[in-house]
């Protein structure tokens, strides 16, 4: 009996390990697949991390538009016509950020959506680079480069959140079988 309480712990202990290493982002780094530790669906500490620190653990695109504010090309993210059911979190740090049922769509040529999970999802920037003033979305958590938000949306409160769908992570609701 006590050898097999032994070995549930074991096996208990085994699968959380796993569990944990699952929910950890892992990026391809250089051609390495590189475990990123920032990343946490449940820790809400906010990370203050150099960008050099960011570059060893995020790939080169995600590094880009996280970290170096760079937008990709309309029409190309994965997100942008893509309608599933479910949470958007930062790629970079596993922050909550939207619910698949927040997003609309858009012919702007990225996914776009009208509220944040939470209000603190997310912080705002004025942005007045290529001489426009636009309100920069940042993640709340870790402070990597979202997108923009604008006043143009089709709900009540007129707002869209214009985002990069490299700086977001999708994953889908499961289904409890009964
Ligand atoms: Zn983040």
């Amino acid at each position: 009996m006590r050898n097999l309480i032994k070995i549930s712990a074991i096996i208990l202990m085994g699968t959380m390990g796993f569990q944990n290493m699952n929910a950890q982002r892992i990026q391809k780094v250089n051609g390495k697949n590189i475990i990123n530790p920032y990343y946490s669906r449940t820790d809400i500490k906010i990370l203050k991390l150099p960008n050099s620190t960011w570059k060893k653990v995020l790939n080169k695109d995600l590094y880009s538009v996280s970290r170096l504010n760079e937008t990709e090309m309309a029409n190309t993210g994965k997100y942008n016509k893509f309608d599933g059911i479910g949470t958007y979190y930062c790629a970079a740090c596993g922050n909550a950020l939207f619910k698949s049922d927040a997003k609309f769509a858009s012919t702007c040529g990225w996914p776009s959506f009208f509220e944040t999970i939470r209000p603190k999802s997310v912080i705002y920037k004025k942005d007045e680079s290529y001489n426009m003033e636009r309100t920069e979305v940042r993640c709340g958590r870790c402070d990597a480069h979202l997108g923009h938000l604008f006043d143009d949306g089709p709900t009540a409160n007129k707002k869209r959140f214009c985002m990069n769908s490299i700086s977001l992570e999708f994953e889908p609701i499961v289904k409890k079988s009964k």
